[in-house]
Formats: structure tokens, sequence, C-alpha cells
């Protein structure tokens, strides 16, 4: 099948979260069964810097986004069988960050429109397009009013449905051109503002999102952000799918970023090795029978990290060290740099984000804590588990669905969930961790062992994917 997928960001160009992982592991994985895979993403200011030398340049031309007379170029590379393209607007994409500047609503209104004039300038044919999360959202619908000629149809995967491209009513007009029609019949319209998501979930051939948990879970008023009506209106079309990760990039016993390798087999002493080294990087005291307990993570309400910081103190007074690498509200930035602050020699915080350092801390650490109020999928504790770090996580959407709790009567388990989010059930389960990690070394050992062989890669979802591809391909498209 000709496959088109279309994303904000992805690997091995850029990354902010999770979703610029699916872009490189995804495409990959159904390159590889033979699939025609292509990828669409803006050209950030550090892909232009790294990577734009590599490329080659199609063509240029013009686009109308609503009141603005602009143009786009097009740059392309082929990455493991993967046509990679890039849409440069110097203005819009070649700016230190990815988001929020204040105009992702008209940025990213321009890339949708520059992506459909992309294919209709270049001729493309795909049997099916993926849109990924609210940046694209509004494709289709602007597909359906002016570009029907493209004869495309849809899947759109929610990644996060907390970020829905929310902006007000007059970016139609000035940004996309269209009309109060879809204002009124409600495509657009979210309260008094629009809504990108909404549209890619309401015009889309069919909806996708990452875990079989998450995809209940959005159709209840707890986790539907306001939008449960909506996605209710498309349940039969809604499907669940497990995201997975790129195992020759997250591999302990290859992966050139960790201080030395493991597999199952050696993992004793390569956890002991790369604690050490994790320790010396981190200025912390060198002693690998201390328990290492860390966190890789956006810091945002959704992870949970109010029930880390009620519990600060009990944490604390483990023996234990903690390692904290993340960045994002500064509320959130602030409270962890007092808390290194306060406790030095014992918890550090890395404040920002780094590649390298987070690929040291699965292999030196022993703890992942991911006590989340809501995760679509999350895939640090997949990392985790196959780096034989054991992640302690609430038992919701894709933690739910790839973590097995530890069962000490039955020897099972790969790692350690609480159900409800609660400061009290959540350190309940970190002391009981370390009650197995300090008096039952040996199953705890064995549980490493268990979850360094977890597979989660994107094999089995690339088939439920492909799937539900053949399934759009089959029937006559909703833009058509
Ligand atoms: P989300 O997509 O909500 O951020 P996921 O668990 O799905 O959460 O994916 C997070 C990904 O981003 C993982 O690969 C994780 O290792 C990585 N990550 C998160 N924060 C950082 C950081 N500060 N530095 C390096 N990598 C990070």
């Amino acid at each position: 099948m000709k496959i088109l997928h279309v994303a904000a960001e992805g690997l091995p160009f850029i990354k902010t979260g999770g979703l610029a992982d699916v872009i490189q592991a995804l495409p990959k994985e159904l390159a590889k069964s033979k699939n025609n895979v292509s990828v669409i993403l803006p050209l950030y200011l550090k892909i232009a810097i790294n990577n734009h030398k590599d490329f080659d340049y199609v063509c240029t031309f013009d686009v109308k986004s609503g009141i603005i007379n602009t143009s786009a170029s097009i740059f392309k590379q082929v990455v493991d069988n993967v046509t990679f393209y890039f849409i440069q607007h110097q203005y819009y994409f070649e700016r230190e960050s990815l988001y929020g500047y204040g105009d992702d609503g008209e940025r990213f209104s321009f890339f949708s429109l520059a992506v459909l004039n992309m294919i209709r300038e270049l001729k493309l044919k795909f049997d099916v397009v993926n849109l990924h999360d609210w940046h694209t959202g509004v494709i289709p619908l602007i597909n359906r009013i002016y570009f029907k000629d493209l004869k495309l149809k849809y899947v759109y995967t929610i990644h996060n449905l907390a970020y829905q491209g929310v902006f007000p009513k007059e970016l139609m007009h000035s940004c996309l051109s269209i009309d109060d029609t879809y204002y009124n019949n409600g495509l657009l319209k979210f309260n008094d503002n629009i809504s990108f998501m909404k549209a890619g979930i309401l015009c889309s051939d069919k909806v996708s999102t990452v875990s079989p948990t998450y995809a209940n879970e959005i159709l209840t008023k707890e986790f539907g952000e306001n939008l449960d009506g909506v996605l209710e209106l498309r349940r039969y079309d809604l499907a669940g799918i497990l995201n997975g990760i790129d195992y020759e990039f997250y591999n302990p016993k290859t992966d050139p970023k960790i201080a030395l390798n493991y597999g199952i087999n050696d993992s004793k002493k390569g956890k002991k090795e790369n604690k050490i080294a994790l320790q010396e990087m981190l200025g912390l005291e060198k002693n690998p029978k201390v328990m290492m307990v860390s966190m890789i993570t956006r810091l945002t309400n959704q992870k949970g990290l109010e029930l880390i910081i009620n519990k600060i103190n009990d944490l604390i007074s483990l023996n234990i060290q903690v390692a904290i690498l993340g960045s994002g509200d500064s509320e959130y930035e602030n409270i962890f740099k007092a808390l290194e602050y306060n406790n030095k020699g014992k918890v550090v915080f890395y404040c920002g984000y780094n590649e390298d350092l987070a690929h040291q801390i699965y292999a030196g650490s022993d703890l992942l804590l991911m006590p989340s109020l809501f995760e679509p999928c999350g895939l640090s504790q997949m990392i985790a588990m196959k780096y034989g770090c054991l992640p302690l996580v609430r038992e919701t959407g894709g933690l739910k669905d790839t973590v097995i709790p530890y069962n000490e009567y039955v020897d099972e388990g790969t790692g350690f969930t609480f159900t409800y989010f609660n400061d009290s059930d959540m350190f309940n389960t970190i002391l009981y961790a370390y009650n197995v990690y300090y008096k039952q070394n040996n199953a705890y050992n064995r549980m490493v062992k268990r979850a360094m062989k977890t597979n989660y890669s994107f094999k089995e979802s690339a088939k439920l994917y492909v799937g539900l591809y053949k399934e759009v391909k089959s029937k006559r498209g909703l833009n058509e």
C-alpha cells in the first residue's frame, strides 16, 4: 500500500516526546513489509542545522493561507526505506523550540495547507493518509472543501486527547479561508472557539488511538476532555492500537549511548556498571547497592507529579538515590530544583531534554516512576523494561496494557502498579518495590529478566494499522 504519515515531529530528525518515537518506528515497520511509506514533517531550525545538507531539494510552490499569501519549499531524504518530506518555511518553522510561540494555530494551518498543496503539486497518490494529533486535524476538512480532486482517505491517530488545538474562531477565516458553514455545522466549533482535533475526529474515515485501554477511557467523561460526546459519534470507527518501540534504537546490547552494553544473561553486571557510571555522571556517591529511582518525563500535571511532590519527604527518608530528567511547566521545574538543592547528594534534577542521559538513566536505574493521571500509551515504561529498570505505574491507558503487576505468590510480573490516583497508594507501592529490592533481591532480579524479555516492538501493531488502512481503502472516503 501507499501510505503517508503527517506529523509535527518525528525521529531520527526531531523529538520532544513519544510522538516522535512513533513516527520513526511505525513507518519503518510498515516499510519492512513492502509498503511504500512517506512521512511529512515541518523543517524546524534544528533539522535545518543538523540534517539539511543531506536533503534533496524537491520544489517550491505558493500557499494561500487565509489572508496570507506565502510559499513553501519541499526537501526530502530517504531513511530506512521511508521517504521523509520536509516543509520549509523560514518564518514559521526555523525557531529554537518546536511549539509554544503563541501562533501555533497559524503555523499548523499553514502546514496543513502546504501538505495538501504539496500532494497536488507533486501529483502524489496514496491509499491512505495517517494523520497524527491536533497539528494535522484540519487536513481532512480542508481536503473536503478545497482539494476534492486529491481523492484521499484518512486515519486520524490521537496520541494525546489533552492537546486539542483550540483557537479563536477568527483563525478559520484568516488562516484557513474556511467560512462559517463549517463552524455552524459543528465540524470545527468547540464552545466559542474552533478545535483542530475535533475536525480530525469528525472528518477522518477512521480514528485510532494508542492503546486499547485509552480507546475505552476517552469515551468517558473522566478522560474525554470534553470530546467524549464527539468520540461517541465515531465509536464504531475508533480503534485502540498499542504503540511500540524501535528495538534497534532501544537495545541495551547495542546502545552506543550507555556505559556498558548488556543483555538478559549479564544483566546483573550490566546494571551495576551502568549504575556506577550514572552515579559518576550525576555526582552521586558511587554505590551499586543503593536503589536508583528515576523519572524521565515532560513536566506536566498529566504525569502525576503532585503525587511525588506530596510524598517527597517520605521518599527522601528511604535509602535511595533519585534521578529526575525532565522539562516543562516552570512551576514543576522550580519545585524539582529546590528538591535537588535541599537534598544534595541524594536527588539530582537535570532540567532539560537530553537523549543520551535518558538512555544512561534507563540503563543505570532500578525503578522508573510513572504515576500518571492519564497515559494514552506511554513509551518510557516499555523502554525501561527493555533496559531492566522496573516501571512503577498507575494502571491507566497504555500503562495498564503493558506492565504486568508483580505477584510474589506466583513469581510473575514486569513491574509494580497501583490503581487509584492517590499519593498514599503510590507511596505504598514504592515501599513494596523498595522492600522487594532490598529484602528479596533474587526475586527482584528475576523480575528484571522478565521485564527485559518483554516485546513491544511495532511488529504486531503495524499489522493492526495495515488492517485499518485496508478497511479505509476498501470503502468510499468521507471526503471524496
Ligand atoms: P509523552 O509522549 O507523553 O511525553 P511517552 O512515555 O510516550 O510520554 O514518551 C516519552 C519519550 O520521551 C520517551 O522516549 C522518553 O525517554 C523521552 N523523554 C521524555 N522526557 C525526556 C527528557 N527530558 N530528555 C530526554 N528524553 C525524554
